[in-house]
């Protein structure tokens, strides 16, 4: 049989998902497909740019679909590529740059844009926005925004919406003074009652946001740049940033320009077509069916299933009928479920509410027959399972609505997830349904990665997890398999830790790649590199063989990059402690190369910020200093108090002890970064107890050491390991608890988590008391370690290669091979 041709303009949400279906329907043995999108990436879930705005999401972990799925899938897609025209009679589409794609089935896909009202003042003399003025709907918008952010202070957002909300939590978390000003009485008028919007104000406001209300923005002041905003009234608003979100409109020019009929969307019947056309389809939210243009991702997943069900030939007959949309987010980090109706609308209608503004808990019900209407749940969702279920199949209500309200005073109706029907929506994210789960169940999928590997639930944001874990488990019961990967040290290598470097040294595997070549059957995994490294180089010291493709940008170039791809140079002071001498070399330093910032950082160092990278080398060579280590995975610093020789109540020398103990560690590799202190007596002032590792004086020359403390996201009170009574003791049992956690720390896990792992009393045992005699030994192992530390900033003499410190965007080859495009982040 000879395939068809389909196109598919727009690689978004719903392009991508109706291709993904159709596949899963045996699509590719009827079409060859094509897709354009003028997004020079494959897929990514829209819906989580605001954790990438907010910084909680790293932008390539919201990728559904990268470039390689499309080269694996056989569809050809011209990333980058915007379409220009389409030629129904000749059944043509045209893109830019001259690429031309012939279709008998074409379907537009072409989503929404950020409306933009006509503000005075938007854009500079050259047509461009001006500098500081943005909209919030693409990875690059997300990229622009944080860019500029860094060098901005006060933000405002003009738009009072979920989308306008989401840019401004976004730009609160970069730390900026954020107002967002509305045109409506309240915020969030199309999912939100009055009420419910005052309680989400007051709420968002105690987070620190500023809301106006009522507010007709006019006029963006400013020359090249943005410096304010005016509004109706004649007020005015000083500002640096702006993000304009006030509301969507469809992408229809392509459309309207071929011929097609469109409304407020591209008009489209049951089945998806254009009713003129015998050929062309449209969904997503360019796309308008029985009057309606949607905005949110649920209808999408619907009309993308019933498109490929055609398609494909499977269900030729298959109708979308609408969607009823109920709707579950997270706004701002608080919690919403709306559905149906937002206000009664005659006597008939009984109207439930509940209101705890301190608690910021909002709960409206509408009932219409016994039947639920409507519902707004703002604050608190715990009731949503259930209504949603009482929305979605009109099912009586009971007559105690508190029941309905609060799940806990009914008998058992909150229903888990085990008691909804099959076909409701598990994961919002991600439009992943009970049924897909337990279908995944059956296939074989049984530990609750692999399970969310293979359906992408709970990949999203995550919130659905628990859900997904619960259907699991009571989908395979007694036959419930723990997944070993848990154990992995790296993802790439199906090996613990243990196991691992017992078959490295037994081996004498010295690099990644060969790692890779004996224990992963050859397969190298990107994401296991950086883990690898670090316990070579732990295990082989000065033997490993260093692969530069296995670092971070980081540790390529031994500074710490920054937000505006600057680095930052902190170059080491051992124990805190400087000379007038040094402190005029570094404010020398700092001068002559116009540095940006000089910040005195938590660990007592002084941190060079907004150097270029191709400035590193010349910096460091003209410091003279060695390298502070203030980006790797490795001992950092020793933060000191001023101890015996000049504080009063000094029962120890903290700060000699402190200077030997970072010469002796520097730069000591570990699977996580290491913060040491001394402290001269129990006032503790350098924080020593809350640090990886710290040693406090408390008199008589007796030393106690602690291990496992935090003072960051969490705060930990480390654990004593031992009391000893002399600095080479300090050093001594230091180095052994930090042999023993390089040895036997999983990667990224901080000592705290390490040190509860392990178990405070085993560590004693084994490191104090020496019960399984390995003291000797790991006593050798860290020395070697010692004796094998080399400066990495020698290589401002002797670069690993030419292109080490220049700025150079690597390139990577798309899908179609009609474009090459830079990354957007380091590889
Ligand atoms: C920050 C943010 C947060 C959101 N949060 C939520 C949420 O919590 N819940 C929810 O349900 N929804 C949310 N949404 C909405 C959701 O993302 C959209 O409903 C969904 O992305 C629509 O999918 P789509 O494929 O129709 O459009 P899009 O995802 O926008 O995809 C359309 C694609 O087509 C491309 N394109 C357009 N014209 C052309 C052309 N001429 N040639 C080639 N390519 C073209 C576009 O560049 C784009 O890549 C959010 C949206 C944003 C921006
Ligand atoms: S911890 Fe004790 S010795 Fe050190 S500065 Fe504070 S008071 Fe002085």
């Amino acid at each position: 049989m000879k395939k068809e041709k389909l196109v598919v303009i727009g690689n978004g949400m719903a392009g991508a998902r109706l291709v993904e279906e159709l596949l899963a329907r045996g699509g590719a043995a009827h079409f060859d497909i094509v897709m354009f999108g003028d997004e020079p990436y494959g897929n990514y879930n829209r819906i989580l740019l605001s954790g990438v705005l907010a910084g909680t999401h790293d932008p390539r972990d919201i990728f559904i679909n990268p470039l390689s799925w499309y080269q694996e899938k056989g569809v050809t897609l011209h990333a980058g590529v915007r379409v220009e025209r389409i030629d129904g009679r000749q059944k043509l589409v045209h893109g830019a740059g001259g690429i031309t794609e012939h279709y008998d089935k074409l379907v537009i896909a072409t989503g929404s844009s950020a409306f933009v009202p006509p503000l005075v003042g938007l854009k500079n003399e050259s047509g461009q926005y001006k500098e500081g003025v943005f909209v919030f709907r693409t990875l690059d918008d997300c990229t622009a925004i944080t860019q500029h952010a860094a060098k901005a202070k006060k933000a405002v957002v003009i738009g009072g919406g979920l989308l306008g909300l989401e840019a401004a939590r976004g730009l609160l978390e970069l730390g900026l003074e954020v107002h967002v000003v509305h045109l409506k009485g309240h915020l969030m008028e199309l999912q939100l009652d009055a009420k419910g919007g005052a309680i989400l104000q007051r709420t968002l406001e105690g987070m620190g946001l500023h809301v106006h209300l009522k507010k007709n923005s006019r006029e963006l002041l400013g020359h090249e740049r943005v410096n304010g905003l005016l509004f109706d009234d004649g007020s005015s608003l000083a500002c640096d940033l702006v993000v304009i979100s006030a509301g969507i409109r469809p992408n229809v020019e392509l459309a309207r320009e071929a011929g097609i009929h469109v409304e407020r969307g591209i008009v489209v019947g049951d089945d998806l077509r254009a009713p003129n056309e015998q050929d062309i389809y449209a969904l997503g939210e360019c796309a308008q069916h029985r009057g309606r243009v949607y905005g949110l991702v649920a209808p999408l997943w619907e009309q993308a299933q019933v498109l490929a069900e055609r398609l494909s030939g499977r269900n030729p007959q298959a109708l979308y009928t609408g969607s009823q949309v109920s709707t579950k987010l997270k706004v701002m980090g608080i919690e919403l479920a709306v559905m149906g109706a937002q206000e009664v609308t005659g006597e008939q209608d009984e109207e439930v509410t509940y209101m705890d503004a301190t608690q910021g808990i909002y709960k409206k019900l509408i009932i219409r027959d016994q039947r639920l209407v409507g519902a707004i749940l703002l604050g608190d969702t715990s009731s949503a399972p259930n209504l949603l279920s009482a929305f979605g199949r009109g099912t009586q209500v009971p007559e105690s609505r508190s029941e309905l309200l609060f799940p806990s005073m009914g008998e058992a109706s909150t229903p888990s997830v085990l008691q909804l029907p099959d076909t409701a929506q598990v994961c919002n994210c991600n439009g992943v349904s009970k049924q897909n789960i337990l279908e995944a169940v059956s296939k074989g999928h049984r530990t609750l990665k692999k399970l969310c590997d293979a359906t992408r639930a709970g990949t999203g944001c995550g919130s659905c997890k628990k859900d997904v874990q619960a259907l699991l488990e009571n989908a395979v019961g007694d036959n419930s398999v723990e997944d070993p990967s848990a154990h992995y040290y790296v993802p790439g290598v199906p090996l613990a830790k243990a196991e691992l470097v017992a078959e490295i040294k037994a081996r004498g595997l010295r690099s990644v790649s060969a790692v890779f070549e004996a224990l992963a059957d050859g397969r190298e995994d990107v994401a296991s590199k950086t883990g690898l490294a670090s316990l070579l180089k732990t295990l082989w010291g000065k033997d490993y063989e260093d692969e530069r493709d296995a670092r971070f940008i980081n540790d390529r170039v031994h500074a710490n990059i920054q937000r505006d791809a600057t680095f930052s140079v902190i170059p080491r002071i051992f124990g805190g402690v400087t000379s007038p001498a040094q402190l005029r070399q570094i404010a020398d330093v700092a001068e002559r190369h116009n540095v940006k910032m000089v910040k005195i950082t938590g660990g007592q160092r002084i941190d060079l910020l907004g150097i270029p990278k191709e400035k590193l080398p010349e910096v460091w060579r003209e410091l003279g200093m060695p390298s502070g280590h203030g980006y790797a995975k490795s001992f950092r610093t020793c933060k000191t108090c001023v101890g015996s020789e000049f504080c009063r109540y000094g029962l120890g020398d903290s700060t000699a002890l402190g200077i030997a103990i970072e010469k002796r560690f520097q730069g000591l590799e570990s699977p996580h970064k290491m913060k040491l202190a001394t402290a001269g007596c129990p006032r503790n002032c350098s924080e020593a107890t809350t640090k990886d590792v710290g040693a406090v004086a408390i008199g008589g020359d007796r030393w106690e050491i602690y291990v496992g403390g935090a003072a960051g996201s969490r705060v930990r009170k480390g654990d004593i390991l031992c009391v000893v009574d002399s600095h080479e003791d300090v050093l001594k049992l230091m180095g052994r608890f930090m042999q023993y956690y390089r040895e036997h720390g999983k990667y990224l896990e901080r000592t705290h988590d390490f040190v509860e792992r392990v178990g405070i009393d085993k560590l004693r045992r084994l490191l104090v008391e020496d019960e399984e005699k390995l003291a000797a030994r790991l006593d050798a192992d860290i020395q070697a370690a010692v004796d094998a530390f080399v400066d990495p900033w020698e290589e401002a003499m002797r670069p690993h290669h030419p292109s080490q410190f220049t700025h150079t965007l690597p390139m990577e080859s798309e899908a179609s091979g009609s474009v090459a495009r830079p990354v957007t982040a380091e590889a």
